[in-house]
């Protein structure tokens, strides 16, 4: 039996034959805003056609300028724009692939002036407010759509996705939430899906029957006032009998204050919304959000939940995904973590998007992998992030790499990650751990090579990447048994009381406040729903009702010195549900403090000038780390010339992502 059966039967559809059922979902990558975008796109895409994805759904691009994400985004609304996007078609089909462009107008979420929506009600999320569109303006909104997708099929895409989910335009019609027209656009169920109806049925008239449409439905809006699951489905079934081809499916609007897919939501969580909706229609359904694996995304399969598969970010975590599993290597696939912090966070903040664990991602254009000219000897000292990024990749290229570790097991700090709740770094551990095995490193555990035989070696590149030590700050007390370090926390070597003080509220301090404050229910797919207030019955609007207290057995404050709100350093897109989990669960927060002392009684601070004592059984050091340089301080003085990476090099700031990219680029260049 070949792995993972379901996943790989074939589905056609209209003239599609897909090979499988793995689609790469819409992603938004800002790759459309650099010069070279046409080309970098087209690259980013035939890789992961070459990777063994059935159906490609392109990131959003509006039908008119009104609709622009911002003002550099694209929009297909004119046949000048074809040959950029023949470019990128061109590439997919060449490389055996096939893609859909999604079509997504964002409405009220237009980060540009002159933004419209349903009515001018503006988002929570953005801080300029939407005209409302007249009537003659939501008909030609509708006119752009189908406009679009003829345009889409000249310049050769297989189909379109039409975007009806996650907040945007279409959404904001549907629900009364954002919707309070009068006209036969808003009020009743009826005239509020008459705009994605009519989007449908226009672009179904436009593109002929062989052309395939995608309408990406919101399963779950996740904000008060949205739509009722009754409601949904009611509107899928309309859209269904208009000429929808598949239902792609979203989760949760952008304003809405539930995370849909950090790695704080349990994989497959929202399984129990999609299949409402595939219950309903007849068409295929696609499930989407917080699936990473193969075998999660076979079991969504066998167990009926859906009839495809969209994996977005574990596309740009593994371009070959799909062949990777076909092949029963799914043990080599490099797994999005669902950290969201080089894809969605740069986003944010106007960056081309990325992965943590493949810095490859949207940068295939400038970072082409392949045998190196020459084959050379490279040794790498320290086995954590950087360490393991630089190893590996110096070894699929062709180079004889033996890599020394001090500790007993690869993965440094990433081990300390991965024992917080929901992080998914063991995955990464796994990744490193095969790919050592098969590209033939010469691994070796408990080495604490010196700077003589470093130096008598004759490495080609000699990479120091002997990470960090946790910083201890210094305080009368500090060697009290109250203290513990947060390693000793994370690795489970000690386990601290019922009243903790965390001294740092760094990334770190947060991490420990989450593994520290675990409920004693666990982290189950229905411990988080209920704890989110996220409604499995389908009967409220929006999917929303009160949240479920959460028992947790201990009581955390988190300190900082400075006088700022912590938590400023965590990922813009995962940061606000970290804070609002650990509020939830009654971790406190004290900024602007001083240290005093720790002793017997606890942990003497000075807040708002007033002496206090916080009476905790343990204190916890997160305080920062400091670089671990001796070895390359001694081959400096050796003159050996060698490469300093990773939190060895720049302790300030370290994460694995940073780590990664800096060893995985370094090795790209030997
Ligand atoms: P960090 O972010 O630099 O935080 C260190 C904390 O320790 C700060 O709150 C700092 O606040 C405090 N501190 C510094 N020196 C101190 C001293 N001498 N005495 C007492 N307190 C002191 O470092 P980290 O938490 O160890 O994290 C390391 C890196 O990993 C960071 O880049 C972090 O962003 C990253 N990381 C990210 C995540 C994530 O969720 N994205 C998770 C984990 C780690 P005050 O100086 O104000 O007291
Ligand atoms: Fe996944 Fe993190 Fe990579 Fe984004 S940056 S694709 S969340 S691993």
């Amino acid at each position: 039996m070949p792995p993972y059966p379901h996943l790989f039967a074939p589905l056609a559809l209209r003239s599609l034959a897909l090979k499988n059922r793995i689609v790469m979902g819409s992603m938004h990558t800002r790759l459309e805003c650099e010069p070279d975008g046409a080309e970098r796109l087209a690259a980013f895409y035939a890789e992961r056609a070459r990777g063994g994805a059935a159906l490609i759904v392109t990131g959003g691009v509006s039908p008119d300028r009104a609709g622009l994400l911002e003002p550099d985004a694209d929009a297909l609304d004119d046949a000048a724009r074809i040959p950029f996007h023949r470019t990128i078609t061109d590439a997919v089909h060449a490389a055996g692939g096939r893609i859909c462009l999604q079509i997504l107008h964002a409405g009220r979420y237009a980060k540009i002036d002159g933004l419209v929506g349903a009515s001018d009600i503006p988002a929570p999320i953005n801080r300029r407010k939407p005209r409302a569109l007249s009537d003659p303006e939501v008909e030609a909104t509708v006119e752009a759509f189908a406009r679009c997708a003829a345009l889409a099929q000249e310049a050769g895409y297989d189909g379109v996705e039409i975007m009806g989910s996650e907040g945007y335009l279409i959404t904001q019609f549907t629900c009364p939430r954002t919707n309070k027209r009068s006209d036969r656009w808003g009020g009743s169920l009826e005239n509020r899906i008459r705009f994605p109806v009519e989007i449908v049925r226009r672009t179904r008239a436009r593109t002929g029957p062989d052309f395939l449409i995608i309408y990406r439905l919101s399963a779950l809006d996740l904000v008060e006032d949205g739509m009722t699951a009754q409601e949904t489905v009611a509107q899928a079934r309309a859209i269904e009998a208009v000429g929808a081809d598949i239902f792609d499916t979203g989760i949760g609007w952008h304003e809405a204050r539930v995370p849909t897919i950090g790695y704080m939501v349990p994989r497959a969580a929202w399984a129990f919304a999609v299949k409402r909706i595939r219950e309903a229609v007849s068409i295929p359904v696609m499930v989407t959000n917080r699936i990473n694996t193969p075998d999660a995304a076979e079991r969504l399969l066998v167990d009926g939940i859906a009839d495809l598969v969209s994996l977005a970010r574990p596309m740009l975590a593994d371009s070959a995904f799909a062949n990777k599993a076909r092949a029963g290597r799914a043990d080599e696939i490099n797994t999005c973590v669902a950290c969201n912090q080089a894809c969605l966070d740069y986003l944010f903040r106007d960056k081309v998007g990325t992965c943590l664990v493949n810095p490859r991602a949207c940068y295939e254009t400038k970072l082409p992998t392949g045998p190196a000219a020459h084959s050379k000897r490279i040794a790498v000292v320290g086995a954590g992030a950087a360490g393991l990024a630089c190893a590996v990749t110096a070894a699929e290229r062709g180079h004889a790499v033996s890599l020394h570790e001090a500790h007993s097991a690869i993965g440094g700090q990433l081990n300390l990650a991965a024992a917080v709740p929901g992080k998914e770094f063991a995955e990464t551990l796994r990744y490193f751990n095969v790919h050592i095995a098969k590209s033939g490193i010469d691994l070796r555990l408990a080495s604490r090579p010196s700077a003589q035989e470093l130096a008598a070696g004759r490495f080609d590149h000699v990479v120091i990447a002997t990470g960090v030590t946790p910083r201890i700050p210094s305080l009368p007390g500090i060697d009290h048994p109250k203290v513990i370090r947060y390693d000793e926390v994370l690795s489970g070597r000690k386990t601290a009381g019922k009243r903790v003080a965390i001294i740092g509220a760094g990334g770190i301090g947060f991490d420990v406040a989450e593994f520290l404050s675990v409920p004693a229910d666990g982290r189950s797919v229905e411990q988080f729903l209920d704890a989110w207030g996220v409604d499995r019955t389908g009967t409220s609007a929006g999917g929303l009702v009160p949240s479920r207290p959460e028992h947790v057995e201990r009581e955390i404050v988190v300190l900082q010195r400075k006088p700022t709100t912590p938590g400023r350093t965590l990922g813009m897109t995962t940061g606000w549900a970290i804070k609002a989990q650990l509020a939830r669960r009654g971790v406190t927060f004290l900024a602007g403090v001083a240290y005093e002392c720790v002793d017997d009684r606890g942990l003497h601070i000075i807040l708002d000038g007033a002496p206090r004592v916080l009476e905790v059984d343990n204190v916890v050091l997160c305080a920062g780390q400091k670089p671990v340089r001796t070895l390359y301080d001694e081959l400096a003085a050796l003159g050996v010339r060698v490469h300093l990476i990773g939190g060895a090099e720049r302790a300030e700031e370290l994460d694995a992502l940073r780590a990664i990219d800096q060893g995985t680029r370094l090795a790209l260049g030997f």
